[in-house]
């Protein structure tokens, strides 16, 4: 896995490797059997700080965005499924809470969440809307002492596991299509939601769970950010989480090429070893390539994230090649197995799949060539000599 995973592995990277090596590992055929993992997981990672962020004296701090991007990555080279819902846990449910939520509300959950004590997961996709983040139905009516929630949020990654959503609703339904949506912090120990657990071949051994509201209530102090102002707030969730993403999907191509190429050198046809005819040389090159140019394009991402700059559209871009990548590298990692690929079971067969899956969180393609479009077009000067 080194040359693949990182040149150099900090002394952390190293023992994240260790627990993966010990602690996932072994039991991930478990887990992907059960389609279940459990919540020690998420305690053993939140023991260790190895979520993006940390409780300090005074409040939660984030890591650095590159420190995260590599946890993931690493994460994800060895499955995918289990790397997305720390993702969900983290990157999207706590990152609505950390950003947004009032000072006492994130104190009240925030070192449970970060410790991995509470799960969290984040529903914005409805049946109606997905891409579309602004044509949401689900409804949030004005009630005494805070709001009733009704409606499905149709596709929520930890839907069945988690303890804490956060979700957009339509509090202003006559308000512009911008200021008709609020966020929400709903605990899902309250009565009138159900759970539906739905039944998917990508990200095993995480969860898909359609998470249905009739007449929640959600006290007032449980409104995230400002109200009218839950469309902005979420895309700027996905925004963030767009990196994570992105180094995901590199764990994820990079994982599925690690295991191809110890087949391959070990794989024997003709009398050759079926890495070395040239065809499959030629085919290795050109996909170590387009690895390390997709990795150079995430590192970039984060470092533009954590230097403070405007990170809109490295995100997007590092999303977009990443995928790109991730879909030719999984599928000819598989093609590399033969009719072994095909079998539920083999640890090569899901990769290509998560590679499809990546491509829908935080935005498809069409969704990221639009933003990638419109910071191009915001670049363009109107005098090209100044
Ligand atoms: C495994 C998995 C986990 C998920 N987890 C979560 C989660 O935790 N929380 C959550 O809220 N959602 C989650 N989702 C939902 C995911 O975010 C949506 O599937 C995604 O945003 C796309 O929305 P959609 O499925 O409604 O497709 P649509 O928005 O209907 O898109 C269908 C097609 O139309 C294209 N399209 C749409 N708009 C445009 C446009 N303007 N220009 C060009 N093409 C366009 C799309 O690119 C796509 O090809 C998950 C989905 C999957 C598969």
């Amino acid at each position: 896995m080194a040359f693949l995973i990182s040149a150099s592995l900090t002394e952390e990277q190293t023992r994240f490797r260790q627990f993966l090596k010990e602690e996932v590992l072994p039991s991930l055929s478990s887990w992907n059997r059960s389609g279940r993992i459990p919540k020690e997981f998420f305690r053993q990672m939140g023991k260790a700080g190895w979520y993006g962020f940390a409780v300090r004296t005074g409040g939660l701090e984030k890591h650095s965005v590159l420190r995260e991007a590599l946890l993931s990555e690493a994460l994800a080279a060895v499955s995918p499924g289990v790397a997305i819902s720390a993702l969900a846990h983290i990157d999207l449910g706590f990152m609505g809470l950390f950003m947004f939520g009032p000072e006492d509300l994130k104190q009240r959950y925030g070192p449970a969440v970060v410790s991995g004590e509470k799960i969290m997961c984040l529903g914005s996709t409805e049946n109606i809307a997905g891409s579309d983040v602004a044509g949401i139905g689900m409804s949030a009516e004005r009630v005494s002492g805070g709001w009733c929630l009704d409606g499905t949020k149709a596709f929520v990654t930890n839907g069945a596991i988690a303890d804490l959503a956060v979700v957009t609703a339509v509090t202003d339904p006559d308000a512009d299509r911008n200021r008709r949506i609020s966020m929400f912090l709903v605990d899902l120990g309250a009565s009138g939601i159900r759970r539906k657990k739905l039944n998917k071949a990508v990200w095993i051994p995480s969860d898909l769970t359609r998470l249905q509201f009739s007449g929640v209530f959600v006290p007032e102090d449980h409104l995230l950010g400002r109200r009218g102002y839950g469309l902005r707030q979420i895309l700027e969730v996905f925004t963030r989480s767009r990196i994570p993403i992105s180094a995901l999907t590199l764990g994820t191509a990079a994982g599925a090429f690690e295991l191809a190429l110890t087949h391959g050198l070990k794989r024997r046809a003709f009398g050759e070893r079926i890495v070395d005819f040239q065809a499959k040389a030629f085919e290795i090159a050109e996909h170590a390539a387009r690895i390390e140019a997709a990795r150079l394009m995430v590192y970039k991402a984060c470092q533009t994230a954590d230097s403070g700059e405007d990170f809109r559209s490295d995100a997007a871009m590092a999303k977009y090649v990443t995928v790109d990548m991730a879909r030719k590298v999984t599928a000819w990692s598989a093609d590399l197995f033969g009719a072994a690929s095909v079998i539920v079971d083999h640890p090569i067969h899901k990769y290509p799949l998560d590679a499809w899956a990546s491509s829908l969180g935080e935005g498809t393609q069409d969704v990221q060539k639009l933003i990638i479009y419109r910071e191009v077009l915001k670049k363009i000067s109107p005098d090209p000599l100044m």
